[in-house]
Protein backbone atom coordinates (compact mmCIF):
# COMPACT_ATOMS: atom_id res chain seq x y z
CA UNK A 1 0.00 0.00 0.00
CA UNK A 2 0.97 3.66 -0.89
CA UNK A 3 2.63 5.61 2.32
CA UNK A 4 1.89 9.11 3.14
CA UNK A 5 4.01 12.47 3.95
CA UNK A 6 3.71 11.20 8.60
CA UNK A 7 4.70 14.48 8.73
CA UNK A 8 1.28 15.92 8.07
CA UNK A 9 0.00 13.48 11.37
CA UNK A 10 1.80 16.08 13.41
CA UNK A 11 0.16 18.54 11.93
CA UNK A 12 -2.40 20.71 14.53
CA UNK A 13 -5.84 20.34 12.93
CA UNK A 14 -6.00 23.70 11.70
CA UNK A 15 -7.44 24.99 15.04
CA UNK A 16 -7.64 28.30 15.01
CA UNK A 17 -9.68 29.78 12.48
CA UNK A 18 -12.21 26.51 12.46
CA UNK A 19 -12.46 27.00 16.23
CA UNK A 20 -13.03 30.82 15.74
CA UNK A 21 -15.65 30.04 12.50
CA UNK A 22 -17.53 27.32 14.74
CA UNK A 23 -17.86 29.49 17.81
CA UNK A 24 -19.08 32.15 16.03
CA UNK A 25 -21.85 30.17 13.74
CA UNK A 26 -23.02 28.28 17.13
CA UNK A 27 -23.28 31.72 18.34
CA UNK A 28 -24.92 32.81 14.82
CA UNK A 29 -27.52 29.93 14.71
CA UNK A 30 -28.56 30.89 18.18
CA UNK A 31 -28.94 35.01 17.81
CA UNK A 32 -30.33 34.96 14.12
CA UNK A 33 -30.55 38.64 14.50
CA UNK A 34 -27.22 39.66 15.51
CA UNK A 35 -25.42 42.22 13.40
CA UNK A 36 -21.80 40.47 13.71
CA UNK A 37 -18.94 42.48 12.35
CA UNK A 38 -15.36 40.04 11.91
CA UNK A 39 -12.35 42.05 12.40
CA UNK A 40 -10.37 38.96 12.64
CA UNK A 41 -9.15 37.31 9.73
CA UNK A 42 -6.50 39.35 7.59
CA UNK A 43 -8.01 39.75 4.30
CA UNK A 44 -8.74 42.87 2.60
CA UNK A 45 -12.06 44.34 1.57
CA UNK A 46 -12.09 47.60 -0.78
CA UNK A 47 -11.65 47.08 -3.94
CA UNK A 48 -8.90 46.33 -6.58
CA UNK A 49 -7.02 49.75 -7.65
CA UNK A 50 -8.61 51.48 -10.76
CA UNK A 51 -5.15 51.16 -12.74
CA UNK A 52 -4.55 47.57 -11.45
CA UNK A 53 -8.53 46.53 -13.38
CA UNK A 54 -7.66 48.72 -16.12
CA UNK A 55 -4.54 46.90 -17.24
CA UNK A 56 -5.97 43.40 -16.37
CA UNK A 57 -8.75 44.47 -18.93
CA UNK A 58 -6.13 45.43 -21.85
CA UNK A 59 -4.36 42.17 -20.84
CA UNK A 60 -7.27 40.38 -21.42
CA UNK A 61 -7.61 42.08 -24.91
CA UNK A 62 -4.02 41.65 -25.72
CA UNK A 63 -5.12 37.57 -25.24
CA UNK A 64 -7.58 37.60 -27.52
CA UNK A 65 -5.40 38.46 -30.33
CA UNK A 66 -3.11 36.53 -32.53
CA UNK A 67 -0.45 39.36 -32.35
CA UNK A 68 -0.22 39.93 -28.27
CA UNK A 69 -1.27 36.66 -27.44
CA UNK A 70 0.55 34.96 -24.79
CA UNK A 71 1.31 31.79 -24.02
CA UNK A 72 3.63 30.58 -21.39
CA UNK A 73 5.71 33.23 -19.57
CA UNK A 74 9.33 33.40 -18.39
CA UNK A 75 8.71 31.32 -15.04
CA UNK A 76 10.51 33.78 -13.30
CA UNK A 77 8.32 36.46 -14.13
CA UNK A 78 7.93 39.02 -16.91
CA UNK A 79 10.94 41.53 -17.09
CA UNK A 80 8.82 44.59 -17.78
CA UNK A 81 7.71 43.62 -13.95
CA UNK A 82 10.89 42.26 -12.38
CA UNK A 83 12.48 45.89 -13.81
CA UNK A 84 9.42 48.00 -12.40
CA UNK A 85 9.87 46.23 -8.45
CA UNK A 86 13.73 46.94 -9.35
CA UNK A 87 13.36 50.13 -9.82
CA UNK A 88 10.77 51.09 -7.45
CA UNK A 89 10.76 48.53 -4.73
CA UNK A 90 14.67 49.01 -4.02
CA UNK A 91 16.94 50.48 -5.84
CA UNK A 92 14.78 53.82 -5.32
CA UNK A 93 15.05 53.35 -1.10
CA UNK A 94 19.16 52.47 -1.57
CA UNK A 95 18.84 48.94 -2.08
CA UNK A 96 21.23 47.04 -4.75
CA UNK A 97 18.89 44.77 -6.32
CA UNK A 98 18.87 43.99 -9.81
CA UNK A 99 15.82 42.55 -11.74
CA UNK A 100 16.93 38.83 -12.19
CA UNK A 101 17.03 38.52 -8.27
CA UNK A 102 13.39 38.95 -8.66
CA UNK A 103 11.11 35.81 -8.81
CA UNK A 104 7.50 36.40 -9.40
CA UNK A 105 4.89 34.09 -7.85
CA UNK A 106 1.59 33.66 -6.92
CA UNK A 107 1.61 34.17 -3.07
CA UNK A 108 4.05 34.88 -0.38
CA UNK A 109 2.53 32.04 1.46
CA UNK A 110 3.45 29.72 -1.18
CA UNK A 111 6.87 31.10 -1.28
CA UNK A 112 7.72 30.96 2.13
CA UNK A 113 6.85 27.56 2.59
CA UNK A 114 8.16 26.49 -0.75
CA UNK A 115 11.85 28.17 -0.15
CA UNK A 116 12.18 25.27 1.91
CA UNK A 117 12.96 22.53 -1.41
CA UNK A 118 15.94 24.37 -1.11
CA UNK A 119 17.35 23.76 2.30
CA UNK A 120 18.68 20.85 4.00
CA UNK A 121 17.33 18.89 6.50
CA UNK A 122 19.09 19.33 9.52
CA UNK A 123 19.20 23.26 9.88
CA UNK A 124 17.90 24.32 13.43
CA UNK A 125 14.99 26.73 12.60
CA UNK A 126 13.72 29.74 14.82
CA UNK A 127 10.72 31.28 14.57
CA UNK A 128 8.92 34.03 16.85
CA UNK A 129 5.84 33.46 19.01
CA UNK A 130 3.20 34.59 18.60
CA UNK A 131 3.88 34.04 14.30
CA UNK A 132 2.42 33.46 11.43
CA UNK A 133 1.18 30.06 11.89
CA UNK A 134 2.69 29.26 7.52
CA UNK A 135 6.18 29.69 8.93
CA UNK A 136 5.03 27.01 11.41
CA UNK A 137 3.53 24.50 9.75
CA UNK A 138 5.51 24.21 6.37
CA UNK A 139 8.39 23.14 8.73
CA UNK A 140 6.13 20.50 10.27
CA UNK A 141 4.80 19.20 6.72
CA UNK A 142 8.89 19.15 5.54
CA UNK A 143 9.64 17.03 8.69
CA UNK A 144 11.94 19.48 10.58
CA UNK A 145 10.29 19.64 13.98
CA UNK A 146 9.24 16.77 16.39
CA UNK A 147 5.51 16.40 17.98
CA UNK A 148 3.07 19.31 19.13
CA UNK A 149 3.06 20.25 23.03
CA UNK A 150 -0.73 20.91 24.46
CA UNK A 151 0.00 24.68 23.64
CA UNK A 152 0.67 23.46 20.01
CA UNK A 153 4.86 24.24 20.46
CA UNK A 154 6.13 21.77 18.32
CA UNK A 155 9.74 20.15 19.34
CA UNK A 156 12.82 20.80 17.12
CA UNK A 157 12.36 24.49 16.29
CA UNK A 158 13.47 27.55 18.39
CA UNK A 159 10.66 29.93 19.44
CA UNK A 160 11.44 33.44 20.20
CA UNK A 161 9.21 34.74 22.54
CA UNK A 162 7.50 38.37 21.51
CA UNK A 163 5.76 40.25 24.18
CA UNK A 164 5.06 43.76 25.30
CA UNK A 165 8.45 43.62 27.41
CA UNK A 166 10.66 43.08 24.77
CA UNK A 167 8.04 45.96 22.32
CA UNK A 168 7.66 42.51 20.45
CA UNK A 169 11.07 42.32 18.70
CA UNK A 170 12.82 39.09 19.46
CA UNK A 171 15.98 39.06 21.47
CA UNK A 172 19.00 37.54 19.21
CA UNK A 173 19.63 34.10 20.58
CA UNK A 174 22.69 33.19 22.64
CA UNK A 175 23.31 29.66 20.48
CA UNK A 176 23.87 29.23 16.62
CA UNK A 177 20.72 29.27 14.55
CA UNK A 178 20.79 28.23 10.74
CA UNK A 179 17.07 29.49 9.58
CA UNK A 180 15.47 32.44 11.25
CA UNK A 181 11.92 33.69 10.02
CA UNK A 182 11.25 37.43 10.77
CA UNK A 183 8.31 39.51 9.90
CA UNK A 184 8.12 43.41 9.88
CA UNK A 185 5.45 45.13 9.98
CA UNK A 186 4.73 42.37 11.72
CA UNK A 187 1.89 39.99 11.82
CA UNK A 188 -0.03 39.10 14.32
CA UNK A 189 1.50 41.55 16.51
CA UNK A 190 1.65 45.13 14.47
CA UNK A 191 5.00 45.68 15.70
CA UNK A 192 8.00 47.26 13.76
CA UNK A 193 11.68 46.93 13.03
CA UNK A 194 14.45 49.94 12.99
CA UNK A 195 17.43 49.51 11.24
CA UNK A 196 19.29 49.37 14.26
CA UNK A 197 17.05 46.21 15.54
CA UNK A 198 17.77 44.31 11.78
CA UNK A 199 21.30 45.47 11.86
CA UNK A 200 21.76 43.28 15.00
CA UNK A 201 20.38 40.24 13.29
CA UNK A 202 22.20 40.95 10.09
CA UNK A 203 25.25 41.21 12.22
CA UNK A 204 23.75 37.62 14.32
CA UNK A 205 23.26 35.67 11.20
CA UNK A 206 26.77 36.81 8.99
CA UNK A 207 28.69 35.38 12.17
CA UNK A 208 26.84 32.26 11.83
CA UNK A 209 26.24 32.14 8.44
CA UNK A 210 22.39 32.06 8.82
CA UNK A 211 19.92 32.61 6.43
CA UNK A 212 17.09 35.11 7.65
CA UNK A 213 13.85 35.02 6.14
CA UNK A 214 12.25 38.10 6.07
CA UNK A 215 8.71 38.51 5.02
CA UNK A 216 7.76 41.80 4.42
CA UNK A 217 4.51 41.63 2.99
CA UNK A 218 3.48 44.35 5.63
CA UNK A 219 5.86 47.13 4.29
CA UNK A 220 3.28 49.30 2.20
CA UNK A 221 1.53 50.36 5.57
CA UNK A 222 5.20 51.68 7.14
CA UNK A 223 4.83 55.82 7.37
CA UNK A 224 7.49 56.78 9.58
CA UNK A 225 10.42 57.25 7.47
CA UNK A 226 13.37 56.07 9.74
CA UNK A 227 12.06 52.68 9.44
CA UNK A 228 13.39 50.52 6.91
CA UNK A 229 10.98 48.53 3.83
CA UNK A 230 13.02 46.00 2.98
CA UNK A 231 15.95 43.98 4.94
CA UNK A 232 18.38 45.02 2.01
CA UNK A 233 18.28 48.84 3.61
CA UNK A 234 20.73 46.91 6.07
CA UNK A 235 24.59 47.08 4.91
CA UNK A 236 25.17 43.22 5.05
CA UNK A 237 21.49 41.72 4.56
CA UNK A 238 22.82 40.58 0.63
CA UNK A 239 24.78 37.60 2.24
CA UNK A 240 22.40 36.76 4.79
CA UNK A 241 18.56 37.35 3.81
CA UNK A 242 15.92 36.08 0.88
CA UNK A 243 13.17 38.65 1.19
CA UNK A 244 9.24 37.77 0.31
CA UNK A 245 6.86 40.46 -0.57
CA UNK A 246 3.71 40.64 -2.02
CA UNK A 247 0.77 42.92 -3.86
CA UNK A 248 -1.98 41.00 -1.57
CA UNK A 249 -2.13 43.76 1.43
CA UNK A 250 -1.25 46.84 -0.53
CA UNK A 251 -3.02 46.48 -3.53
CA UNK A 252 -5.80 44.01 -2.80
CA UNK A 253 -4.41 41.00 -3.92
CA UNK A 254 -5.64 38.44 -2.08
CA UNK A 255 -8.25 37.05 -4.41
CA UNK A 256 -6.05 38.16 -7.40
CA UNK A 257 -2.30 36.63 -6.47
CA UNK A 258 1.03 37.92 -7.30
CA UNK A 259 3.97 38.28 -4.96
CA UNK A 260 7.26 37.52 -5.18
CA UNK A 261 10.60 36.76 -3.48
CA UNK A 262 14.05 38.11 -3.59
CA UNK A 263 17.58 36.13 -3.82
CA UNK A 264 20.36 38.41 -4.03
CA UNK A 265 23.20 36.44 -6.21
CA UNK A 266 25.70 35.87 -4.28
CA UNK A 267 23.57 34.70 -1.31
CA UNK A 268 25.40 30.82 -0.17
CA UNK A 269 24.70 28.05 1.87
CA UNK A 270 26.24 24.57 2.20
CA UNK A 271 26.27 21.64 0.74
CA UNK A 272 27.05 18.26 2.47
CA UNK A 273 30.54 18.25 1.42
CA UNK A 274 31.23 21.82 2.81
CA UNK A 275 31.44 23.97 -0.46
CA UNK A 276 28.58 27.08 -0.76
CA UNK A 277 25.87 26.87 -3.00
CA UNK A 278 24.47 30.07 -4.73
CA UNK A 279 20.78 30.20 -3.59
CA UNK A 280 20.19 32.19 -6.47
CA UNK A 281 20.25 29.37 -8.43
CA UNK A 282 18.89 26.53 -6.41
CA UNK A 283 15.80 28.70 -6.09
CA UNK A 284 15.91 29.44 -9.84
CA UNK A 285 16.08 25.80 -10.42
CA UNK A 286 13.05 24.99 -8.18
CA UNK A 287 10.93 27.57 -9.70
CA UNK A 288 11.80 26.42 -13.29
CA UNK A 289 10.64 22.61 -12.35
CA UNK A 290 7.87 23.40 -10.10
CA UNK A 291 6.17 26.48 -11.09
CA UNK A 292 4.65 27.84 -14.71
CA UNK A 293 4.86 31.69 -13.92
CA UNK A 294 2.08 34.27 -12.86
CA UNK A 295 -0.96 34.65 -15.64
CA UNK A 296 0.00 37.23 -18.21
CA UNK A 297 -2.84 39.00 -17.16
CA UNK A 298 -2.58 39.31 -13.50
CA UNK A 299 1.34 40.27 -13.75
CA UNK A 300 0.03 42.94 -16.29
CA UNK A 301 -2.41 44.00 -13.09
CA UNK A 302 0.51 43.93 -10.30
CA UNK A 303 2.78 46.29 -13.18
CA UNK A 304 0.17 48.85 -13.01
CA UNK A 305 1.25 49.21 -9.28
CA UNK A 306 3.94 51.35 -10.01
CA UNK A 307 2.04 53.40 -12.52
CA UNK A 308 1.51 56.82 -11.15
CA UNK A 309 -2.17 56.16 -10.79
CA UNK A 310 -1.62 52.77 -9.48
CA UNK A 311 1.19 54.65 -7.05
CA UNK A 312 -1.61 57.08 -5.79
CA UNK A 313 -4.84 54.82 -5.75
CA UNK A 314 -2.32 51.80 -3.42
CA UNK A 315 -1.43 54.90 -1.23
CA UNK A 316 -5.16 55.94 -0.90
CA UNK A 317 -5.85 51.57 -0.26
CA UNK A 318 -3.18 51.96 2.49
CA UNK A 319 -4.25 55.04 3.87
CA UNK A 320 -7.56 54.17 4.35
CA UNK A 321 -6.64 51.10 6.13
CA UNK A 322 -4.52 53.13 8.48
CA UNK A 323 -7.51 55.75 9.00
CA UNK A 324 -9.06 52.45 10.06
CA UNK A 325 -6.43 50.92 12.75
CA UNK A 326 -6.10 54.63 14.03
CA UNK A 327 -10.08 54.21 14.53
CA UNK A 328 -9.13 50.92 16.42
CA UNK A 329 -6.48 52.06 18.32
CA UNK A 330 -8.13 55.15 19.79
CA UNK A 331 -11.32 53.64 21.11
CA UNK A 332 -10.14 50.86 22.64
CA UNK A 333 -7.72 53.47 24.31
CA UNK A 334 -10.71 55.06 25.30
CA UNK A 335 -12.36 51.71 26.76
CA UNK A 336 -9.91 51.23 28.88
CA UNK A 337 -7.50 48.80 27.32
CA UNK A 338 -3.62 48.70 25.95
CA UNK A 339 -3.18 48.69 22.77
CA UNK A 340 -0.08 48.31 20.52
CA UNK A 341 0.69 47.75 16.60
CA UNK A 342 -1.98 49.85 14.60
CA UNK A 343 0.62 52.25 13.19
CA UNK A 344 3.29 51.46 10.41
CA UNK A 345 0.94 48.32 10.21
CA UNK A 346 -2.71 47.32 9.86
CA UNK A 347 -2.90 45.08 13.27
CA UNK A 348 -4.04 46.38 16.26
CA UNK A 349 -2.77 43.95 19.25
CA UNK A 350 -4.35 44.16 22.53
CA UNK A 351 -3.75 43.52 25.43
CA UNK A 352 -6.69 41.43 27.47
CA UNK A 353 -8.36 43.31 30.37
CA UNK A 354 -8.26 42.01 33.50
CA UNK A 355 -5.86 39.29 32.47
CA UNK A 356 -8.43 37.56 30.75
CA UNK A 357 -7.45 35.10 28.65
CA UNK A 358 -7.87 35.17 25.01
CA UNK A 359 -10.30 33.05 24.35
CA UNK A 360 -12.28 34.43 27.01
CA UNK A 361 -12.14 37.84 25.65
CA UNK A 362 -12.96 36.35 22.65
CA UNK A 363 -16.10 34.61 23.58
CA UNK A 364 -17.07 38.39 25.79
CA UNK A 365 -16.30 40.39 22.87
CA UNK A 366 -18.72 38.07 20.75
CA UNK A 367 -21.28 37.42 23.12
CA UNK A 368 -21.73 41.07 24.63
CA UNK A 369 -20.53 43.28 21.24
CA UNK A 370 -20.85 40.51 18.31
CA UNK A 371 -17.55 41.60 17.12
CA UNK A 372 -15.32 38.76 16.04
CA UNK A 373 -11.26 38.85 16.88
CA UNK A 374 -8.62 36.69 17.02
CA UNK A 375 -7.44 35.19 20.15
CA UNK A 376 -3.96 35.66 20.37
CA UNK A 377 -2.96 32.35 22.14
CA UNK A 378 -3.60 31.04 18.56
CA UNK A 379 -0.46 32.48 16.95
CA UNK A 380 1.14 30.90 19.91
CA UNK A 381 1.56 30.49 23.58
CA UNK A 382 3.08 33.84 24.16
CA UNK A 383 0.06 34.91 22.63
CA UNK A 384 -1.95 34.42 25.39
CA UNK A 385 -3.19 37.19 27.05
CA UNK A 386 -3.53 39.58 23.93
CA UNK A 387 -5.85 39.73 20.72
CA UNK A 388 -5.70 40.79 17.58
CA UNK A 389 -7.90 43.41 15.40
CA UNK A 390 -7.84 43.75 12.10
CA UNK A 391 -7.98 47.02 10.50
CA UNK A 392 -9.43 45.38 7.19
CA UNK A 393 -12.91 46.41 6.81
CA UNK A 394 -15.45 49.01 5.70
CA UNK A 395 -15.19 52.51 7.67
CA UNK A 396 -18.31 51.70 9.02
CA UNK A 397 -17.89 48.35 10.22
CA UNK A 398 -15.04 49.24 12.03
CA UNK A 399 -17.26 52.82 13.39
CA UNK A 400 -20.02 50.79 14.72
CA UNK A 401 -17.63 47.66 16.13
CA UNK A 402 -15.49 49.91 17.92
CA UNK A 403 -18.71 51.91 19.68
CA UNK A 404 -19.93 48.55 20.84
CA UNK A 405 -17.00 47.63 22.11
CA UNK A 406 -16.65 50.83 23.59
CA UNK A 407 -20.19 50.67 25.34
CA UNK A 408 -19.88 47.52 26.32
CA UNK A 409 -16.58 47.11 28.15
C1 LIG B 1 -1.07 38.16 4.11
C2 LIG B 1 0.32 37.71 4.40
C3 LIG B 1 1.19 37.34 3.38
C4 LIG B 1 0.75 37.39 1.93
O1 LIG B 1 0.47 36.13 1.47
P1 LIG B 1 0.00 35.94 -0.04
O2 LIG B 1 0.11 34.48 -0.25
O3 LIG B 1 0.94 36.72 -0.91
O4 LIG B 1 -1.41 36.44 -0.16
C5 LIG B 1 2.48 36.97 3.69
N1 LIG B 1 2.92 36.98 4.96
C6 LIG B 1 2.12 37.34 5.97
C7 LIG B 1 2.66 37.36 7.35
C8 LIG B 1 0.80 37.71 5.73
O5 LIG B 1 0.01 38.05 6.75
Amino acid sequence: MATINDHYLKLKAGYLFPEIARRVNHFATEHPTANIIRLGIGDVTEPLPEACRMAMVQAVHDMGDRATFRGYGPEQGYSWLREKIAHHDFQSRGCEIEPSEIFISDGSKCDSGNILDIFGKHNSIAVTDPVYPVYVDTNVMAGHTGEANGHGTYAGLYYLPITAENNFTAAIPPQKIDLIYLCFPNNPTGATASKEYLQSWVDYATAHKSIIFFDAAYEAFITNPDLPHSIYEIPGARDCAIEFRSFSKNAGFTGTRCAFTVVPKGLTAQALDGTGIELWGLWNRRQSTKFNGVSYIVQRGAEAVYSPNGQAQVRALVDFYMENATIIRNQLTTAGLTVYGGVNAPYVWVKTPNEISSWDFFDYLLHHTHVVGTPGSGFGSAGEGYFRISAFNSRKNVEEAMERVITNL
